[in-house]
């Protein structure tokens, strides 16, 4: 039974908690919302601690207004266990469906902190993600939280010796603001390239380059044994440094909910639409390894935008919806004066197409299940994201050797498939659980919009628009391209 007024806890003040109250709000919830977050500073985005915190100063801050939203915010306090009134057997969360019924928690369900305890009738576990560290007794820093930003953004200096343990995103983006601080910068990688590990060898040994070309030496295939004073114990040989920031990655915070009766799977195991395997428990960020219907696979995503986003299918379903959490994934990262975007999720048994030459300024690279796009890398080269974005979320059927050839755009690929149709709408896509059918036409104008039994002829713009019925309407003249969006 629900408690008058309803309580609903979020613990971990990250975006992922800061956007659930804030989107609980938004939708008209009126119950009482207690944020409780480990860190003594209110929310805060991290993408500018790696980028412009380094190197500007920038105040990352989200700038929340508790007051207002009506929160009661408990800073530098940490959950410990959740405490479930009829204590159950962990279950599977429900299968992959759209509209599981909602359930608040059963009367008596409690989050313990280091502080107190908070009676909930829905709980929302937002708590990021931690940095892995490596063993040693020297000194290592790591790259997670502003007061990190801070204390690294003070030493970056002329002269200072650099280690950086990690390749990936976050070593590539600290690497950059170091060299550009005049640091004496050494990336050691264990595998055989940077980004080997998210975007596999081949696409990471195209980024060697820019490590050379910014004046950072970067030593791939070389496995750290230990952080001792003065620098890294490497397997066979020495490492001197002032400073060593270890960037091997971070592991979802949820280690505090074992025993608690959540069922974990790399992260909290929530279905699509976000809940945990107890009912009036939810999951969302870095710390949740969602059921993804798109990609029939179970996702845990360290973007900035999953964060951003999944609190709207969360607040939604407090509130008595049924929505999925269904995205394409999208990652963006700044190095070495590049901006390299990512969208979709690939396998390694996924066929990889270049497009453009990796050792330029500017190309892609594409990932395909078949003839299906399951997604894209892209270097400079935002068009190709964008259109790209929207390819993997239709489930456009494309062509290898035309996705090959970049004077070609990514859209194209489409538009080819529509005007093959000579005519007749041509369906790309099937929303996946509202059942919408979108429809391409040629001929110049929407004549066909709304035709019945088609629903809203149109072109996918966002897939969150889309799961509204917010199409867009698209005119695609004889013989050419894609080229007016227009709202139906
Ligand atoms: P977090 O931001 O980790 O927030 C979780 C909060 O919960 C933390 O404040 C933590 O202290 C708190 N917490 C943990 N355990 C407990 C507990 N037991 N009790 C109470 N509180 C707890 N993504 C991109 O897409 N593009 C980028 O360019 C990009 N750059 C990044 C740069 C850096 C330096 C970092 C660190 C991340 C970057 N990301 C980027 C990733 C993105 O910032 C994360 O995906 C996002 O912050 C996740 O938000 P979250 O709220 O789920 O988790």
């Amino acid at each position: 039974m629900m408690s008058y007024p309803e309580r609903t806890v979020v613990t971990g003040a990250g975006l992922a908690g800061f956007r659930t109250v804030e989107e609980l709000r938004r939708r008209g919830y009126s119950g009482r919302i207690t944020l409780i977050g480990a860190e003594e500073r209110p929310p805060y985005d991290r993408p500018p601690l790696s980028k412009k915190v380094l190197t500007a100063g920038v105040d990352p801050s989200l700038h929340a207004d508790f007051t207002s939203l009506d929160v009661d915010f408990r800073p530098a306090e940490t959950a410990l266990a959740v405490q479930a009134s009829e204590p159950s057997e962990p279950s599977e969360p429900s299968e992959p469906s759209a509209s599981a019924a909602p359930a608040p928690a059963p009367a008596g369900s409690e989050l313990i902190t280091n502080r107190d305890k908070y009676p909930f009738d829905h709980l929302v576990l937002a708590t990021g993600a931690l940095p892995v560290a490596l063993p040693g007794p020297g000194p290592q820093r790591f790259l997670r939280t502003y007061d990190d930003a801070l204390a690294l953004r003070a030493l970056l200096r002329p002269g200072l010796r650099l280690a950086i343990v990690g390749a990936g995103w976050i070593g590539a983006e600290l690497a950059t603001a170091a060299a550009a601080a005049g640091c004496l910068v050494t990336v050691v990688e264990a595998g055989p390239a940077p980004l080997a590990a998210a975007l596999g060898a081949a696409i990471g040994a195209r980024t060697a380059a820019w490590y050379e070309q910014a004046g950072v030496e970067l030593r791939t295939g070389t496995a750290v044994q230990s952080v001792e004073p003065g620098g890294l114990a490497l397997a066979g040989g020495w490492l001197p440094a002032d400073e060593v920031v270890t960037a091997i990655g971070v592991r979802p915070a949820v280690a505090w909910l074992a025993g608690s009766g959540v069922a974990l799977d790399n992260g909290v195991a929530v279905d699509p639409g976000l809940r945990a395997s107890l009912p009036g428990v939810y999951a969302a960020g870095d710390c949740a390894a969602f059921v993804s219907l798109r990609f029939g696979a179970r996702l845990r995503v360290e973007h900035w935008e999953t964060a951003l986003h999944a609190p709207e299918v969360v607040a939604a379903n407090i509130l008595g919806g049924a929505e999925v959490y269904d995205p394409v994934p999208y990652f963006w990262s700044e190095q070495f004066g590049r901006m390299v975007q990512y969208a979709g999720h690939h396998t390694p048994a996924d066929r990889l197409i270049w497009r453009g030459d990796p050792a330029g300024a500017t190309w892609s690279a594409c990932w395909l299940a078949g003839t299906r796009m399951t997604a894209a890398l892209t270097v400079n080269r935002p068009r190709d994201l964008l259109q790209a974005r929207r390819l993997i979320a239709a489930g456009t059927d494309v062509d290898p050797a035309r996705l090959a050839d970049p004077a070609i755009p990514l859209r194209a690929q489409a538009t080819a498939l529509a005007l093959a149709g000579a005519g007749q709408p041509r369906y790309l896509t099937r929303i996946s659980s509202g059942g919408r059918y979108l429809a391409y036409f040629h001929g110049g104008t929407p004549v066909r919009r709304g035709a019945r039994g088609l629903g809203r002829a149109g072109w996918p713009d966002q897939p969150d628009q889309l799961r509204r019925g917010r199409a867009l309407a698209v005119l695609v003249p004889l013989g050419g391209q894609a080229q007016d969006l227009l709202p139906v």
